[in-house]
């Protein structure tokens, strides 16, 4: 079947508005279309969120014209959304950066230079700043976007060669919730199942993530599940906003933000209550744990504590549509299936207390057993591509070295020290700042040379106008590496222009722990360059300016770094040659183990493998679909015993699962009189974080040009607000003005803005707070106090980007 790639594009529109309304499709319009005139099709993953569907990118004279869905693939069986549709856009797009640009102080203009005397400049002010100020006046702020081999490099040359662990990255701001919730609760990051759950579940918890919008394909697959057995199989979702992904749901519990750790032990108060609860399961693998230091209690203890969460004392503190019977009905609902599948993300993570709301989740699976079994998952969704493969897993968080070692345990970090050839003692024991505080740290001058890739801080911090003024500081040097400008960019010193997907070769690791490979098929345009060789020249050049400096020491260990790398070909060679030494000497023996998924496998199997891979035979089989079950997960069976299940996870010695006592604790900054209102933000489906990519796609822009606040219209009414009107949005950090869409989404007393508009006074995080949890450092991005008025009628507005016409 050939059609024209108009056609083709309104077919896949319409899959994507099949996603959003819950239609089920024709079996036919599964095969997504053939777009007409195209050479040849080569394969790789989707460049956008952590669902890592797999596609092909379509090429006609050499040029990308088109992408489609791969019907074989286990993650997205040939679904993508508009945004994994469109994204061969950006490949050649005029707006793109094709020189590097460089200015002394932030107020000149730019100025196009040579790549040597590009990097010449990096590198002389990041010895500089090591020589006069330490090694921790320098930072890197990376990205869940970059691969898995230029997170791995940049830190091998911070740590390895500088000396800092002042590696941070944008996954802080996503998901680092959910790495604690995990380690705390079940000893070991990453999700125990995979998306193959899905088709096998009969119960789905969402709570705080409208998958609908933010992993459209994987929200499909909820839906196709939910349609087959519609009577059978049962959907909950928990939110304080009524979303596209409540139209499926059988029960929707909306209560008001930040309750929902009220809410989730008062359903494990009723699987105790009702004797729901698996006493086999946690006889066998669980232990009761209580604060910090952690202390054992009994189950008694824990049943004590629960009697603070009565359905009925929840339903008080919860609001909303919540009543004691909803709670019942839940529980009873996540109890009683043949097999529960929990999904979260972002409304779960981003708060001040998102790790203890994460073991709350985890706490409802392993009383009720739902787990390792097929079909019952306590599932995180992650939202970059990569934030799991590269920075999760290959370091590039402050206080984590690669392959989930934490920097703090000597033993660990000298075993990273002796795989790189470095002395030990090179890195330091100490965590380096995470993102908030790296950030407060630049305003403070205390870092002098930031290296910011492939991410745009200025625009997605919390609070963001207090972070720019650091970041616009003449003595702090600004290094950002990037495909187009943006609100980043804008207070750099140095812009390096970088290739892009399918312009370079590298791996994405999606949240179901699968590594996927992507191969360079096209150029990049004009200058630029892919990381891996920008950040490999940075530092030969780095190490000439230490040795300039008399610093014989950081000069050696910058070379040993690199020393691997040397003479490899950017495109291919180079990229292998960091994978190799990343999967076969940093993951082997770890519970992350990739060291049998050589790029020669990863391309004989394009599907990707799962971790735990520890051969080339059983990488060639996919790896590992379930951890911790002995049959089929290898480490697994390395241990001795007969029982199923292994929960070998490395934070936990003692092989068991923890159910944490945690209580009810709402947000940091609550409505009051002065600022009644709860402001929480979100994504919209067309648009990817900043928009600065989605934002250049004409028909993305077109379908959300700029951002607008959702208003509950019970509260619009009582305010005067009529739909589009243009409304104040104002906190204790700013205002914004945006305009108004009046329906029953947010839930009264709370609006909701999108967050990816570049226009200034659009901006939602100029408003947003950034406290932060104290575990996860992750800030409460999804709620914070506000007090919203009318200050005009419609009035005609403009999409930020530039050089479309729409
Ligand atoms: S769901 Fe995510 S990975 Fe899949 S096509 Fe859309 S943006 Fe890409």
């Amino acid at each position: 079947m050939g059609l024209t790639r108009r056609q083709f594009i309104k077919r896949t529109a319409a899959l994507t508005a099949a996603s959003l309304v819950g239609i089920e499709l024709p079996r036919g319009m599964r095969e997504v279309a053939q777009a007409a005139d195209v050479d040849r099709w080569e394969p790789g993953v989707c460049r956008f969120c952590g669902v890592g569907c797999r596609v092909y990118l379509g090429l006609k004279n050499g040029k990308p014209v088109a992408i489609k869905g791969i019907t074989e693939s286990a993650t997205n069986k040939g679904y993508v959304c508009m945004k994994g549709m469109l994204f061969y856009r950006i490949i050649h797009h005029p707006e793109r950066l094709k020189k590097p640009l460089y200015r002394e102080r932030k107020d000149q203009p730019f100025r196009e230079i040579s790549w040597e005397e590009a990097l010449d400049i990096a590198a002389r002010k990041f010895a500089e700043t090591v020589a006069r100020y330490g090694p921790d006046a320098t930072a890197y702020y990376g990205s869940g976007q970059a691969l898995t081999e230029e997170t791995y490099l940049f830190q091998k040359i911070m740590r390895g060669g500088l000396g800092t662990n002042n590696v941070e990255g944008n996954p802080r701001l996503c998901m680092a919730s959910a790495v604690g919730g995990y380690l705390t609760s079940f000893g070991a990051d990453e999700p125990i199942g995979s998306y193959a759950n899905i088709e096998k579940a009969y119960c789905f918890f969402i709570i705080g993530s409208n998958m609908a919008e933010c992993h459209p394909v994987l929200f499909r697959r909820v839906m196709n599940r939910k349609l087959s057995r519609p009577d059978e199989v049962k959907v909950i979702n928990a939110d304080p906003r009524v979303s596209p992904t409540s139209r499926i749901a059988d029960l929707h519990l909306q209560f008001k933000p930040g309750t929902d750790l009220a809410l989730l032990n008062a359903m494990a108060y009723v699987i105790v209550e009702e004797g729901l609860y698996d006493e086999e399961f946690i006889r066998k693998y669980c232990k009761f744990k209580i604060g910090k230091p952690p202390k054992d209690v009994s189950f008694e203890e824990y049943k004590e504590f629960l009697k603070q969460y009565t359905p009925e004392k929840a339903a008080e503190i919860c609001g909303g549509n919540i009543t004691p019977e909803k709670i019942r009905t839940a529980a009873r609902w996540f109890a009683r299936s043949k097999a529960t599948m929990s999904l979260w993300t972002m409304g779960i993570n981003q708060r001040i207390r998102g790790v203890w709301a994460n073991n709350l989740i985890h706490n409802l699976h392993l009383l009720t057993g739902q787990l390792c079994k097929p079909g019952a998952d306590s599932f995180s969704l992650t939202g970059q591509p990569n934030a799991c493969g590269g920075v999760r897993e290959g370091g590039g968080l402050c206080h984590i070295l690669p392959a989930h070692r934490p920097v703090k345990i000597d033993k660990l970090r000298h075993q990273v020290e002796d795989l790189w050839g470095v002395p030990r003692g090179t890195i330091p024991p100490k965590p380096g700042y995470h993102t908030i505080a790296m950030f407060r740290a630049v305003n403070q001058g205390k870092i002098k040379a930031i290296w910011i890739n492939c991410t745009s801080p200025a625009q997605s911090l919390p609070n963001c106008d207090y972070y720019r003024k650091g970041l616009r500081r003449d003595d702090v040097f600004v290094v950002v590496t990037d495909i187009f400008p943006t609100k980043t960019t804008e207070l750099a010193n140095l812009v390096l222009p970088t290739a892009f997907h399918f312009e370079k070769t590298g791996v994405y690791g999606c949240t179901e722990r699968r590594s996927q490979l992507t191969v360079k098929v096209v150029d990049p345009p004009g200058e630029a360059k892919p990381e891996v060789w920008i950040v490999r020249e940075w530092a030969l050049r780095m190490a000439e300016h230490f040795e300039r400096l008399g610093d014989r020491r950081r000069a050696r260990n910058l070379r040993i770094c690199v020393k691997p790398f040397l003479g490899k070909e950017e495109g291919y060679e180079l990229p292998k040659a960091i994978w190799e030494e990343y999967t076969q000497k940093l993951t082997k023996g770890r519970d992350n183990d990739l060291s049998g998924a050589t790029y020669e496998v990863l391309r004989k199997r394009p599907d990707g493998v799962q971790w735990p891979a520890p051969t080339e035979e059983i990488a060639l089989r996919g790896g590992t679909p379930t951890k911790f079950v002995r049959g089929i997960d290898p480490l697994a069976d390395k241990h001795p015993g007969t029982d199923p299940y292994v929960f070998y996870g490395p934070a936990h010695r003692d092989h068991k699962l923890y159910i944490w006592l945690r209580p009810y604790q709402g947000a940091a900054e609550e409505p009051d009189a002065e600022y009644p209102f709860y402001l929480s933000t979100g994504r919209v489906i067309d648009h990817w974080h900043t928009s600065s990519m989605t934002g250049r796609i004409p028909e993305l822009l077109r379908a959300n040009p700029y951002a607008y606040v959702e208003i509950n219209p019970r509260d619009a009414r009582k305010l005067g607000i009529k739909p589009n009107d243009m409304v104040e949005i104002e906190t204790r950090r700013g205002k914004i003005v945006l305009p108004a869409k009046v329906y029953e989404g947010p839930i009264e007393g709370m609006v909701f803005v999108y967050w990816y508009d570049m226009e200034e006074s659009r901006m939602a995080n100029r408003v947003t707070k950034d406290a932060f949890d104290p575990g996860s450092k992750e800030p409460e991005f999804k709620i914070c106090a506000c007090r919203i008025r009318k200050v005009s009628g419609p009035r005609p507005l403009k999409p930020y980007v530039v050089g479309h016409r729409i």
